[in-house]
């Protein structure tokens, strides 16, 4: 006769004949709850490889998992898991084989159900204070993250992708790199890598291949102006429309306008400590450091004109399409006679991408989506405080903007 509460332990942790639980033990003291489990006497097992009965059990392999707390208590279960000699793969040199059990993974240290608590649980808090919460080791947590962000990316299809981002992000150490590339209708991630060189498009084609993207569908591509992505673009994407992201075009003016701040101090030390005030939207200023640049940009300064001219430049976005060729033209010629040296340069900089600053009067390339990615990759890491290792920060960019699913029981 069935027991109702080793039947309600069965449905709980999903297992399935021929196993079953066949014991539950309370402890108080340790708040803890074992629960073993166990197949019928004189199961025979298939062979996992090549799925015939000629087999017989060879011993049997003592093994525990982690599973979902009852009422607060650490779970586990306990099972003594079969090792099989299959008579027919043995003589190919088969030998033992471990059967896999339906509440886990093979090798696992967790059940489905954990896991699926675990993903939860990494959305919303990093990987450390998950480990902490749970009072397991972080490496284990980040076995189970890697496993299944590979697993729900397997499985995507991007035959539908037609406009693309790519933007590098810094890692937590700062000086490396990993590049992210947005599908920006579906607004997600769909390939993460590491470096921002001339291989990371021919990585991102090849992945894209992958998960039956085709490379003729793609439209447009938005990116920043770095050589090595423009090459990749080029080559790989003949036909899309290129469009510099407008954020990226604006901070070459940016870092031109702090080049003459830097360079105008040595003799004007007033400048000193004013480079954020030149370079950050004006509503964002306090009003100490409103009223500083009120009165800074009114006097006689190189820095003043040169803010003014990125000041101008940015208007070019709201000019009508019709206009914003003559707009550039008439900026250019402005930029380039300023005898401001690290004007001309940026000014020369922007004409040679000019091209693919006005197509965005075309394509109309929305960055915002790759400026809030971005800043919740950078939120992201301020939590976690950095990563042990790029493919720990590459897993996590992906659970939390690839619109993964995961294939797990419920
Ligand atoms: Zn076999």
């Amino acid at each position: 006769m069935s027991d109702p509460i080793l039947d309600l332990f069965n449905h709980s942790i999903g297992v399935q004949a021929p196993w079953r639980v066949t014991s539950v033990e309370f402890s108080k003291e340790n708040k803890r709850l074992d629960i073993t489990v166990d197949y019928q006497d004189g199961t025979k097992f298939p062979c996992p490889k090549c799925e015939g009965k000629n087999t017989d059990i060879y011993d049997r392999d003592t093994r525990s998992w982690r599973h979902l707390n009852h009422f607060e208590h650490d779970t586990y279960i306990h099972a003594k898991v079969p090792r099989i000699w299959c008579h027919d793969c043995s003589k190919d040199k088969g030998g033992v084989l471990t059967m896999e059990v339906p509440w886990a993974r093979k090798r696992g240290h967790f059940s489905y159900g954990f896991e699926a608590f675990i993903l939860q649980l990494v959305r919303e808090m990093p990987v450390l204070a998950v480990a902490r919460l749970v009072g397991e080791y972080d490496t284990r947590i980040w076995r189970v993250v890697h496993h299944y962000v590979k697993q729900a990316r397997e499985l995507q299809d991007f035959s539908d992708v037609h406009h693309i981002a790519m933007d590098e992000t810094s890692t937590s150490r700062g000086h490396n790199y990993v590049t992210v590339v947005a599908d920006t209708q579906q607004r997600r991630a769909i390939f993460v890598t590491q470096g921002k060189d001339a291989s990371t498009v021919a990585r991102f084609v090849e992945d894209f291949s992958h998960h039956n993207g085709n490379l003729a569908n793609i439209e447009t591509v938005c990116s920043d102006m770095s050589p090595a992505f423009i090459a990749g673009i080029q080559k790989h994407f003949p036909d899309a429309s290129l469009t510099f992201d407008k954020f990226h075009v604006t901070k070459v003016i940016g870092e031109a306008v702090d080049k003459v701040r830097r360079e105008e101090q040595r003799t004007q030390p007033m400048l000193k400590h004013s480079r954020y005030i030149w370079l950050k939207n004006e509503h964002n200023l306090t009003s100490k450091q409103k009223d500083q640049l009120q009165t800074l940009r009114y006097l006689n300064l190189k820095t003043a004109k040169a803010y003014q001219m990125m000041l101008t430049f940015k208007e070019l976005w709201a000019q009508p399409s019709s206009l914003a060729k003559a707009f550039l033209d008439k900026w250019y010629f402005w930029a380039t006679h300023s005898r401001l040296k690290p004007m001309v340069d940026a000014s020369k900089t922007i004409r040679r991408h000019e091209n693919g600053i006005l197509s965005w009067f075309d394509s109309r390339v929305n960055n915002a989506l790759i400026e809030s990615m971005n800043s919740l990759i950078q939120a992201m890491k301020r939590r976690a405080k950095g990563y042990r290792n790029v493919e720990n920060y590459i897993s996590m960019i992906y659970l939390l903007l690839g619109k993964l699913s995961f294939d797990l029981p419920t």
